[in-house]
């Protein structure tokens, strides 16, 4: 089996997803990986450290930006004349589109945020969980090449090795980009729930401290929320110290104490982490439907009944503005922080 695998990144910060992809294809076959941009020369180092038997780089100044046309028709051009019967995705914003589009060019299809692939003869059979995880889809792609991008945290990381090493392989850029990108604003969109390890994910109960006193003159609208972004101090500290991030459920979302990009569940992101912390989060079903695969969830809660704890692996039943300080503060001393 030959396998192209893209290696996803913005301004040469990976997408740790790619090496999973990698990871995947080399237990397939051989694998070369592929990566655009301008100055990427450490980028494809990274590939040889972790495992591409060969590294094809499409480095221009063209490329510096990612668009969709010169990735694709770059991509496309590649697959053309390395007939690979497979290339592999991390699934980003980003990939989804270049994926479909060169999907289109090759006349082929694209398995889409996939979480197993078994050589089955001469066809891969793909596994992606579908109806909010409930059922795992199998699917073919008739195709050739097969393409699939692969769901973050769902296949193995492969560790590098800085002993090894090779020599790229220069590929032209396809510079038919009619747009140019005149820059980029910090967006909260950034919030990467996808790969984080830790998530420290708020609810509703983050506002419920009736004891804070807020600023003279809020109605009671806005003192919950004010209440709320104190508790989610106390959520965003705690995600510090883990080197986490900070998730919230469609509640807190829809009440205004934090952005939409924050949300897990089914009208937000299924994540994966090694740990969840749910705090003041009841376990409704389209909550439990994002996060319920973490390798370990702790929730607290006041109340002992919430169906959170049905899922929970440790439970803590009591107030967060009393638990998380004191959790934070533990972290602390045991990590040294
Ligand atoms: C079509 C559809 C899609 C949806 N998609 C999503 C989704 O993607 N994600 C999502 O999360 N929800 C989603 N929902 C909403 C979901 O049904 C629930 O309403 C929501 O998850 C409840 O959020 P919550 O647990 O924060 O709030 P609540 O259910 O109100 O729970 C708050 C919890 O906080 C606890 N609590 C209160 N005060 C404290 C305190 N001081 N200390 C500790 N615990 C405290 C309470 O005991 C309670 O269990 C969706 C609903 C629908 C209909």
């Amino acid at each position: 089996m030959k396998t192209l695998v893209y290696i996803d990144h913005f301004k040469g910060e990976i997408q740790p997803a790619s090496w999973e992809a990698l990871g995947l294809g080399k237990s397939l076959g051989s694998v070369s990986a592929v990566v655009f941009g301008a100055n990427v020369d450490a980028i494809a180092k990274a590939a040889f450290e972790h495992g591409a038997d060969e590294v094809f780089v499409a480095d221009d100044s063209s490329l510096e930006d990612y668009r969709a046309e010169p990735y694709a028709s770059t991509l496309s051009a590649l697959a053309s004349s390395s007939t690979p019967d497979l290339i592999l995705f991390p699934t980003t914003a980003r990939t989804r589109e270049l994926a479909a589009m060169s999907a289109v060019d090759l006349s082929t299809g694209v398995l889409t945020d996939i979480t197993g692939l078994e050589a089955n003869g001469d066809s891969l059979v793909a596994t992606r969980p579908i109806y909010e995880g409930k059922v795992m889809e199998k699917s073919v792609c008739n195709g050739k090449p097969v393409m699939a991008t692969i769901r973050p945290r769902a296949f193995p990381k492969p560790e590098p090795d800085s002993s090894k090493s090779g020599i790229a392989t220069k590929i032209e850029a396809k510079s038919d980009a009619l747009t140019t990108v005149e820059g980029y604003a910090q967006s909260e969109s950034a919030v990467n729930l996808g790969d984080a390890g830790v998530i420290v994910s708020g609810g509703r109960g983050v506002s419920n401290n009736p004891s804070l006193q807020p600023p003279a003159g809020m109605d009671d609208k806005e003192a919950e929320v004010w209440r709320a972004h104190q508790g989610f101090a106390l959520i965003g500290e705690l995600a510090n110290v883990l080197n986490g991030a900070v998730g919230a459920s469609r509640a807190a979302v829809d009440g205004g104490y934090i952005p939409y990009a924050h949300q897990v569940g089914q009208t937000g992101k299924v994540v994966t982490p090694d740990l969840y912390i749910a705090c003041g989060i009841s376990g409704a079903i389209q909550h439990l439907v994002g996060m319920r695969n973490a390798k370990v969830i702790v929730a607290i809660n006041k109340d002992a009944d919430a169906p959170i704890f049905t899922q929970a692996r440790y439970g803590v039943v009591g107030d967060l503005f009393k638990i998380l300080p004191a959790l934070t503060d533990a972290f602390k001393k045991k990590l040294g922080k």
